[in-house]
């Protein structure tokens, strides 16, 4: 049986295109799945999802929209990694435009890494993620253990 993985999808302008067209390629992997998306991805994914919607079958998406990026849906994503309600982190930052939101960008990539998440920033490594058969089993996240970390912090104030 398919566990049901909650997936994260965020898009840079310029990387849009990109997105909804692999959103579109995946689309039946993906409606297995629960999508968490960034305000004007997930407007632009849901708008593909629907026009196509008609001429196939398949259950019905789930899309939760953020807020947009900039506008504090990069942090509400961190957020939601750090509680644990993400499993998979699709993200295609562009890597030629500056951002208004950069260290919004680079917060969200972090708190990815801290917590091991599945992480794909263009669409080869996308294709890896959603083709590899751990997309849809049980997946131990092993994080490490901050504990002492957080000792040692009080310990020195
Ligand atoms: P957006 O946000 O989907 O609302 O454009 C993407 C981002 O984080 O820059």
């Amino acid at each position: 049986m398919i566990k049901q993985k909650h997936v994260a999808l965020v898009a840079h302008d310029k990387m849009k295109k990109d997105m909804v067209e692999w959103v579109s390629w995946n689309k039946a992997v993906l409606s297995q799945h629960k999508l968490v998306c960034t305000g004007t991805t997930g407007r632009l994914i849901q708008d593909v999802l629907i026009q196509e919607k008609n001429s196939l079958t398949y259950k019905d998406f789930e899309v939760v929209r953020l807020k947009s990026g900039p506008l504090g849906g990069d942090q509400q994503l961190g957020a939601m990694i750090a509680e644990g309600k993400i499993d998979i982190l699709i993200f295609f930052w562009d890597p030629m435009q500056p951002q208004p939101h950069d260290v919004d960008v680079k917060a969200l990539l972090r708190i990815a890494v801290l917590y091991n998440l599945p992480t794909a920033s263009n669409r080869a490594s996308a294709d890896f993620l959603i083709s590899s058969p751990l997309f849809e089993k049980d997946y131990d996240f092993k994080t490490k253990d901050y504990t002492d970390y957080i000792r040692r912090t009080l310990e020195n104030i």
